[in-house]
């Protein structure tokens, strides 16, 4: 708390914590930046799949009381995204005429021309949603990413002293797109092997029965049997791939399987393919009924964020995102940020790579999709960032 964007203190500064507990339990979400730096310090990850991750991005609506259906639930997958990049959508109906709608775009999608926010905004114009949203009031908006790799991404779960919960462990259920849960029970899980050690006079050391335990717990079975779900769909696309799943998925269910357990092959930021090598996309414009632009969108997503503070999104070389993200990849981050951070301005000798950092909705695509690893999400001071009301 109050640095200032020259790094020099300012008034009000404080030192971080240091945290001296017997066993610490980080529980982030997806790409959490501290897991981030566990998994690469202890090798948390040796032996397991890449983590695969979607980026889901939702608008939360309150529309005619006559287009309301209290309880509807809908989703979809495939359009407008096409067969070969994975995807879709859920619309749920509930409370007082409010409607969640969003939309998920899997991040090993190949064409750096793609951006998920306009995707999003399409999809809303298809007849089965523009008609339940038109004459509404979109009230919020928010993205986050989120785990896709299950079972075989899982990595390792304890180090000395502590352990991974939740999306930081990835324990999302992709074809029931559903992590909570399992959030709850590995919270439950990590704190009954931590109560245990505590009681046994242990302390710092690694929870090697947690992660002992958690394959062949409720989260374990919840996850096992769904485990080839991701990687067919990415191998076969949406048609044959979700079809396949769906039977290995149910096999499963009853001690079949038809393919053991499948890889999921490269993480998703070397899934993106040389701009040239691939379509553009052209964008429709937002009508500002249904369909809106990013900045709208940020200004409904509540962002705080202090201003007088480092940036947190940090490019680690910039020279490299010149001579890569931009001159190989056509500049993606202006497109996958779903909140308008990135953005190449000028041309030429004076092109340069501006951040709008204070946009920024929190959801760490670019920490993941950077198609160098070339970019670091680092907390911003203090609480700084959306403000999701009712999300
Ligand atoms: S800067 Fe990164 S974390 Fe922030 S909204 Fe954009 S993609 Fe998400």
């Amino acid at each position: 708390m109050g640095i200032g964007k020259d790094g020099e203190a300012k008034a009000g500064f404080q030192r971080g914590m240091e945290l001296r507990a017997k066993y610490t339990l980080v529980a982030e979400g997806a790409r959490g930046s501290l897991t981030k730096q566990l998994v690469a310090r202890f090798g948390l990850d040796e032996g397991r799949d890449p983590q695969k991750y979607g980026l889901g991005i939702k608008e939360l609506w309150r529309i005619a009381p006559e287009r309301h259906r209290p309880g509807l639930v809908q989703h979809s997958f495939g359009w407008p995204l096409d067969n070969r990049t994975g995807g879709g959508s859920f619309l749920y109906h509930y409370g007082d005429n409010l409607v969640a709608v969003g939309f998920v775009v899997h991040l090993n999608y190949a064409n750096p021309h793609l951006s998920p926010f306009a995707t999003f905004q399409q999809f809303k114009t298809h007849p089965a949603i523009g008609s339940v949203l038109d004459g509404g009031e979109r009230l919020s908006y928010g993205a986050r990413a989120i785990t896709e790799g299950g079972w075989q991404s899982v990595p390792k779960l304890v180090f000395p002293g502590g352990a991974l919960v939740g999306c930081a462990a990835g324990f999302v259920n992709v074809p029931r797109i559903k992590g909570s849960h399992n959030a709850i029970l590995s919270g439950m899980l990590a704190a009954d092997h931590v109560a245990a050690a505590v009681a046994a006079g242990r302390a710092h050391d690694e929870l090697a029965d947690y992660e002992a335990a958690w394959r062949d717990s409720p989260i374990g079975r919840d996850l096992k049997p769904v485990r080839n779900v991701k990687p067919l769909w990415s191998k076969f696309g949406t048609i044959a791939g979700v079809a396949l799943g769906g039977l290995d998925m149910w096999l499963n269910t009853i001690g079949l399987s038809l393919f053991g357990t499948l890889k999921h092959g490269k993480p998703d930021h070397a899934a993106t393919k040389p701009a040239a090598a691939t379509r553009t996309i052209e964008a429709a414009s937002p009508d500002g009924r249904t369909t809106f632009d990013r900045l709208s969108s940020v200004f409904v997503a509540g962002v705080s964020h202090e201003e007088d503070q480092p940036p947190h999104l940090h490019v680690r070389d910039m020279a490299l995102q010149k001579a890569s993200e931009h001159d190989v990849y056509g500049g993606p981050s202006a497109l996958y940020c779903p909140a308008g951070v990135y953005e190449w301005v000028g041309e030429g000798e004076s092109l340069r790579y501006q951040i709008n950092a204070t946009n920024c909705v929190h959801c760490k695509t670019c920490d993941i999709k950077d198609p160098n690893q070339n970019i670091d999400w680092v907390p911003p001071e203090g609480g700084g960032g959306p403000n999701y009301r009712g999300m």
